[in-house]
């Protein structure tokens, strides 16, 4: 079978699916692989464990998924590991990556951010080196990938649109 667009049709599509994702709630982009390695790492440990998300710098989407091991996990509150997430950070930069979030565990039951890890990314954002506009925070619980995102300038948490490809 062929299929072929001309690049009148391809305008006209694209401008379509603008249209449609025009003033929708945000979308959080992952890779299936970095989201198969989010939910697999995180469900494999106890919580709260967590890892950072990586990917083309420019882009929104989130193409890697490194776990951070030096974290000191508690049952309710987490301590990234700070010199080693700047540490993956350093590695992929010359690749082309960058920091897009933080994805960290719940233990069952805690489906929101909590008040702590709200202010982790306020905290995030409001660092003068760090110019995005949002930092992706999904937390896995049950076995489920949540999609939060805080936005800059924003007190609470948003439940982004999933999008795996
Ligand atoms: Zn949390």
């Amino acid at each position: 079978m062929r299929f072929e667009f001309t690049a009148g049709d391809v305008i006209e599509f694209a401008a379509g699916l603008a249209g449609l994702f025009a003033g929708l709630r945000p979308r959080l982009l992952v890779a299936a692989t970095a989201y198969a390695a989010c939910l697999r790492e995180l469900s494999a440990r106890e919580p709260e464990f967590g890892g950072l998300l990586l990917g083309p710098a420019g882009h929104p989407a989130v193409t890697h998924f490194v776990p951070d091991l030096t974290g000191a996990a508690a049952p309710s509150s987490f301590t990234v590991g700070a010199a080693r997430l700047n540490e993956i950070l350093r590695q992929y930069v010359p690749l082309g990556l960058e920091g897009k979030g933080f994805a960290h565990s719940h233990p069952s039951g805690f489906d929101r951010l909590s008040p702590a890890d709200l202010r982790y990314a306020a905290k995030l954002l409001a660092n003068p080196r760090n110019d995005a506009a949002e930092v992706l925070m999904p937390v896995v619980c049950d076995g489920r990938f949540l999609p939060f995102v805080v936005r800059r300038g924003r007190r609470r948490a948003v439940s982004a649109e999933l999008v795996v490809f």
